[in-house]
């Protein structure tokens, strides 16, 4: 019997949770999909690992646009539309923020984060609802104009706050609010999940970002983010996806300047209507095109023009205490020595001693997912990608190892208790780890930065320039959505949409 069929409509490159979004929409309006994951299980990132016969969680902090059962945001909705049947958890908090002078949890809902922000800063409420008012119109407007495109004068009329505000940068925005320095501060640990400052980040971006987590709140799968993964490639299977596990694409095969199959490393080929791409355009245009002479210069300009985002080290641990025994007393702490998040930007250029540290207790969103009497705790840095390049192999591991230290000692310092006296489990995830197991042009995780010049706001308006090889789509962090694990659902199914449209564009032709 033959591996693959002679011909799909499209093959999928990448079974993580973009490329299973794309073939699961579309599986749903009849496609036959072929997807080539090089790992032997789906997720990419999205996954978890087994150490002293514990699941630990591999990446996931929280997922954006899930929202409550009879509630559900886009990704949420998605999920439920496809039959992907997940147990979500309700994260209890928004953050710990803890830096200079300041101590306290947030908590999701508009009015009730900012009465605590108001808690800390008195005087603030109105002006803090105010803003968070106007990130949610802005949020409701992309989630609009992402669907029902329309032209930039009835944008004005319907979506007046969006068009205002596109322009501005989030400190541009949120100076116009007279807002003291602290009451700032207390808005801007999830920076780092867009991971640009505020000085550079679209205020778009913010808004959605701040609109979403701050007012539905954030989730997990009980099972972590595996759950999501290993859900979606069986579901997607029970609707005939054809997935095929340690298959990596070495080629994208393209004649006369449009796709037509793919080449993998044991040399098959396979041919389709179509192919979606998560691996980077970096890597598709500088080695996958076949031949490289269907390169067109304007991609090379393109992918070298572009910045990339951040990288991830993380540092995970199963300790032998219940979390609160060890004063750990949160789901998630965002901890950094300054909230200038500009400042905060420029740290992760090098290789530490890092400034920002992210945490999470999986125990408080989760309570059972560690052995009774035991409890998870991740500290996590993202660093930009080119600090981390320059580590030479030799010097590998004990630069691994002295950023390692640094974090857990920075949070035993905290808590008043030396967590490595507590370790069970210990993994330590650094961009190199992060890149050998997805295949990540340089371990990034967030795909291409957000800044004034380039973001989904200014890619949405030269989406066709992107569209280079006839034929060939992209699905991952690197495409318009950008970062995370709930944009990778919105980027996968943007990159069907596109694929069906041309479906159909050609039937109506014909
Ligand atoms: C430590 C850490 C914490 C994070 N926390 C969060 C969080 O709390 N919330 C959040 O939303 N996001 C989080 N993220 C970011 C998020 O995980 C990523 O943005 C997202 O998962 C990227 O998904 P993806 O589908 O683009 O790519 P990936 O998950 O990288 O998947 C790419 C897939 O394609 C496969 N592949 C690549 N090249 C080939 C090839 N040539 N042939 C065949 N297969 C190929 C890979 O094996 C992989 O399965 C975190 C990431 C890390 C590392």
């Amino acid at each position: 019997m033959k591996f693959y069929k002679d011909h799909y409509d499209v093959i999928v490159i990448g079974g993580a949770l973009a490329g299973l979004s794309s073939a699961l929409m579309l599986a749903d309006k009849g496609k036959d999909v072929l997807v080539l994951e090089r790992h032997n299980l789906p997720g990419g990132i999205a996954s978890s690992f087994v150490r002293g016969g514990i699941e630990i969680e591999a990446a996931l902090h929280e997922m954006m646009s899930i929202g409550a059962k009879d509630n559900r945001l886009k990704v949420g909705k998605f999920f439920d539309d496809m039959g992907v049947d997940i147990e979500w958890l309700k994260v209890p908090e928004a953050y710990h923020a803890s830096f200079p002078g300041v101590e306290v949890t947030l908590h999701p809902g508009l009015e009730r984060f900012a009465k605590e922000v108001d808690g800390v800063v008195p005087g603030t409420y109105e002006k803090v609802l105010k803003l968070l008012n106007l990130c949610h119109t802005v949020f409701d407007s992309v989630n609009e104009l992402s669907i029902h495109p329309m032209s930039k004068a009835k944008m004005l009329v319907k979506h007046e706050a969006f068009v205002k505000t596109a322009g501005y940068s989030t400190q541009e925005v949120i100076d116009t609010f007279d807002l003291p320095k602290k009451a700032q501060e207390l808005l801007a640990p999830y920076w780092i999940y867009v991971g640009s400052g505020f000085s550079e980040l679209p205020f778009t971006i913010f808004a959605v970002l701040m609109a979403d987590y701050i007012g539905y709140g954030s989730y997990i799968p009980r099972k972590f983010s595996h759950e999501m993964s290993l859900k979606m490639a069986e579901r997607a299977e029970a609707m005939g996806v054809q997935i095929e596990y340690r298959q990596h694409v070495d080629k994208i095969l393209v004649r006369d300047g449009k796709a037509y199959g793919v080449r993998t490393a044991r040399g098959d080929e396979i041919y389709a209507d179509y192919v979606i791409s998560s691996s980077y355009p970096n890597k598709v245009y500088t080695s996958m095109i076949e031949p490289a002479s269907e390169v067109p210069q304007k991609a090379i300009k393109m992918v070298n023009a572009r910045r990339m985002s951040l990288t991830a080290f993380s540092v995970i641990m199963i300790l032998d205490q219940p979390a609160a025994a060890l004063n750990i007393n949160d789901y998630s702490i965002f901890r950094g020595e300054t909230m200038n998040t500009d400042i905060l930007y420029n740290n992760l250029a090098g290789l530490g001693p890092y400034r920002y540290l992210t945490c999470i207790c999986h125990n408080y969103g989760n309570p059972t997912c560690t052995p009774e009497g035991t409890c998870s705790f991740s500290v996590t840095v993202l660093p930009q990608v080119n600090g981390w390049k320059t580590v030479t192999a030799e010097e590998y591991d004990a630069v691994k190892h002295r950023v390692a230290k640094q974090v857990i000692d920075d949070m035993s310092d905290y808590f008043g208790a030396n967590l490595l006296d507590h370790v069970l489990e210990i993994v330590i995830e650094t961009p190199m780890t992060v890149s050998r197991y997805t295949n990540a042009w340089n371990g990034c995780i967030y795909g291409y930065a957000h800044t004034m010049e380039d973001h989904i706001v200014a890619r949405l308006q030269t989406a066709e320039e992107e569209s280079i090889i006839k034929h060939l789509e992209f699905s991952g962090a690197h495409a318009i959505s950008g970062d995370g694990m709930g944009p990778q659902v919105t980027n996968g199914r943007k990159a069907a949409k596109n694929v069906l449209d041309a479906m159909a564009a050609e039937e109506a032709r014909k």
